[in-house]
């Protein structure tokens, strides 16, 4: 099986990664049944959040008490000293566990540093000296920022979007993290669900001995692809880049990664899948043209340009425009406006 070693953690892990998020979306048992499987298969590397609701509670609900070879990572969205040890106690309640082996600051507002005055990484550096955590990390989703991450060389690992719809910039953060010997964990390897081929998906992260993707699985039948483009051996040669490249031709450049920062919106739009419906509605097979989806769809209609969500987009994509071109494609094919609620 192949193992990727996280950087300086000197922890060595399944080349596939359990991103632990999209797990809050099923029953407590099927949950547990589902990471149990994974762990069962030979996945020993865990991400999971203080943020991600009963994500920890569900991995305590699978391994407790048979946590032997797995490597476990959360996140503190917290953003000052005293909520930070507050979520970590309560994530190490939530685990049943005493140590989290991978600790990370959840897209902090700035990369922390001993002596900026907030105490945060002096925090996490006192964590680590009671044991409570072994090893610090910090993702991101912005470039700068995981940029300043990897430039300050106080963090061990960096977690970041990372697919084969990547651009040169992100695959300069992987060989800065390489030349740092830091951990790169890649988020959102099949883009938040734009990238439907889990043969490529895989084929691209090969390609670095550095990156572990976490894949966020909710269905046994995704573990199954997975497990299957495993067993086949990763996918290499001419037709592989020919599925890259038209991928990217379609999608590269300024689509909506649906990472949700720019909400909640005001007004109640759900932006980040308002603003890349169509994307869905080509490529996903889903029915994007339900009444349902037609009201979210009117609802952009009541946009009042706050300027909100253009200022929390990570990737500067200019949400309203964005979904604006979506609409106009939406009722091109729809055939009538929605009626606005
Ligand atoms: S600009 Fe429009 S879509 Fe964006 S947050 Fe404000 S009201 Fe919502
Ligand atoms: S518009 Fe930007 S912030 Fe909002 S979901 Fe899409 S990529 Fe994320």
């Amino acid at each position: 099986m192949e193992r990727i070693r996280l950087g300086r953690t000197g922890l060595e892990v399944c080349a596939d990664g359990f991103g632990a998020l999209p797990i809050q979306r099923m029953s407590m048992p099927d949950a547990a049944a589902l990471l149990r499987r994974a762990r069962a298969v030979g996945i020993d590397f865990f991400d999971t959040a203080r943020a991600y609701t009963d994500s920890e509670a569900k991995l305590k609900a699978a391994f407790e008490g048979n946590w032997d070879g797995i490597v476990l990572a959360s996140k503190t969205m917290a953003k000052n000293v005293a909520d930070f040890w507050r979520e970590l106690d309560k994530s190490l309640a939530e685990l049943g566990r005493d140590h989290i082996d991978l600790y990370q600051f959840h897209m902090p507002q700035q990369c922390y540093k001993p002596g900026d005055g907030t105490g945060m990484y002096e925090a996490m550096l006192e964590a680590k000296a009671q044991g409570k955590i072994r090893f610090i990390g910090m993702t991101a989703h912005r470039l700068d920022r995981a940029q300043q991450c990897i430039d300050s060389g106080l963090y061990d690992t960096l977690q970041f979007p990372f697919s084969y719809l990547s651009g040169p910039q992100e695959e300069a953060l992987v060989a800065g993290c390489k030349a740092q010997d830091m951990g790169f964990i890649a988020m959102k390897a099949l883009s938040g669900g734009l990238i439907t081929d889990i043969a490529a998906a895989r084929a691209y992260m090969g390609r670095f001995d550095n990156v572990v993707p976490i894949w966020g699985l909710q269905r046994e039948s995704e573990l199954d692809a997975l497990l299957a483009d495993r067993a086949a051996g990763r996918a290499s040669g001419p037709e592989v880049e020919k599925r890259i490249a038209a991928d990217r031709a379609e999608l590269g450049g300024a689509f909506c990664r649906g990472c949700g920062y720019c909400m909640p919106c005001p007004v109640g739009i759900e932006i980040s899948m308002c603003a890349r419906i169509m994307l869905f509605s080509r490529r996903a097979s889903m029915d994007m043209f339900t009444p349902e989806w037609q009201h979210k769809m009117a609802q952009t209609r009541n946009c009042i340009e706050c300027g909100e969500c253009a200022k929390a987009c990570p990737y500067d994509l200019g949400p309203p425009a964005l979904m604006q071109k979506n609409y106009t494609e939406y009722v091109a094919e729809l055939g009538f406006e929605p009626k606005v609620p």
